[in-house]
Order: structure tokens, then C-alpha cells, then sequence
């Protein structure tokens, strides 16, 4: 049984899976952590976003691999646990403009797709029903506005600490969904058969409840 989630950047989705993974007893797989993990790599040897033929040399050096611990995915690239790393602006914008190569997705939507055949899961990111998973039993695509997108992840930096510009936030939301339903290859959509979920003004507790009501 699989649940594939899709969906624009901070409508809820990571949130949303890890729950519905914990009650249901699946595995919950990030596959935005995939996609970051390989951005951190290329900000660390200095590939620029828009040179794609170094970051389809230079995508098969990093090796991705994904653990579970007590329960929660650890990213590991090239053995080194980065799972702490991930969530910042820098990488997420980095993930989203070298998420575009094919070479990249390739590599991912093979380990994404391996995991998925040996267990239940709960897989969120952009083309999970669309490509990773067609035949997942339930596809959600799981939207809210961008301002309460935007306001989400400001909560969520400034609970680490951070101090960031509400409205940088969101003009870079924005940016992203425009480049992530844009692309060529793999476009964030609604699959066909996917169910729509608006969660701008729904609770935690009640999308997981419309989620899990889908299941047959
Ligand atoms: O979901 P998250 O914000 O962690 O994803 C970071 C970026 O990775 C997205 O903006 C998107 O460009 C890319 N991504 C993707 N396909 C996925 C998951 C993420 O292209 N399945």
C-alpha cells in the first residue's frame, strides 16, 4: 500500500506524512531531502545551478542513501549524515533549481521507487503521483495559499532561531513553484486521480483525517 503526496513548496505535506506514516505503521520517505541532499553536495564543490553539464557529471559522485533511525529517515551523502543541513533557504533554492536535470531525477526516482517496492510508505514531494509511484492506491495533492505557506516556514525558522524576512519567503516561494510547475521534465501537477486538499484553513489533525479517509 502506498500514499503518494504532492504538492507546492510548505503547503504541509512533510508534516502531514510523518503522521499519517506513525498511525498507519509505513514508512515515511522525504523525497525533498533527496533532492536537497544533492543540492548541499553541489554548494559544496561549487557547481553553479545553471552550469547542468557539471551537475550531470557530477550527480553520479554523490552517493544518496537513506536510513531509518528510531523511526525517522536519515539522509546520508557519501556516508556523511546531512540530514541536519537540509532544511535551510539556501539549499531548498539550490534543490529546486538543480531538481530541473534529468540525470538528477533519474538517479532519485530509482532509489524513491526502490523503496516504495519493499514497503508501505507515505512518499511526499512534486511528482510522486505523476511519475514515482502512478499506481500508489491513494494520491493526494495538498495546496494552501502562499502567504500561509510563507508564514509556515517563517514559524518553522524562526523556532530554530532564525530571524528571516517574511516577504523574502514568500517572493521565494513563489519563485519555486513557478520553476517546479514549469519545468520540462516532471512538472509539479495534480495527477488525474489524485484527491485536491487545500489545507490553508484546516488543521493539522484534519488533513491527516481526510488523508486517511481516502485509504480503500
Ligand atoms: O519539498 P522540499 O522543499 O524539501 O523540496 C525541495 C525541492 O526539491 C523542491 O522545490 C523541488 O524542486 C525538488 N523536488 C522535486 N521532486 C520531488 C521532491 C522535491 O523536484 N519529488
Amino acid at each position: 500500500m502506498n500514499i503518494a503526496i504532492d504538492g507546492p513548496a510548505g503547503a504541509g505535506k512533510s508534516t502531514i506524512a510523518k503522521k499519517i506514516a506513525k498511525k498507519l505503521g509505513y514508512i515515511y520517505v522525504d523525497t525533498g531531502a533527496m533532492y536537497r541532499a544533492m543540492a548541499l553536495y553541489f554548494i559544496r564543490i561549487g557547481v553553479s545551478a545553471d552550469d547542468s553539464v557539471s551537475i550531470s557529471n557530477k550527480c553520479n559522485d554523490a552517493d544518496i542513501t537513506i536510513e531509518y533511525r528510531n523511526g525517522e529517515q536519515v539522509v546520508l551523502l557519501n556516508g556523511e549524515d546531512v540530514t541536519g543541513m537540509l532544511r535551510t533557504e539556501e539549499v531548498g533554492n539550490m534543490a529546486s533549481a538543480t531538481s530541473v536535470n534529468g540525470d538528477v531525477r533519474k538517479k532519485l526516482v530509482e532509489l524513491q521507487q526502490k523503496l516504495a517496492a519493499t514497503s508501505d510508505v507515505v512518499m511526499d514531494g512534486r511528482d510522486i503521483g505523476t511519475v514515482v509511484l502512478p499506481n500508489a492506491e491513494v494520491k493526494v495533492y495538498l495546496t494552501a495559499s502562499s502567504a500561509v505557506r510563507a508564514k509556515r516556514r517563517y514559524d518553522e525558522l524562526v523556532a530554530k532561531g532564525e530571524t528571516p524576512d517574511i516577504n523574502k519567503i514568500e517572493a521565494d516561494i513563489i519563485e519555486r513553484d513557478e520553476r517546479d510547475m514549469n519545468r520540462e521534465i516532471s512538472p509539479l501537477r495534480q495527477a488525474d486521480d489524485a484527491t485536491l486538499i487545500d489545507s490553508s484553513y484546516m488543521s493539522i489533525d484534519e488533513v491527516v483525517d481526510a488523508v486517511t479517509g481516502l485509504l480503500p
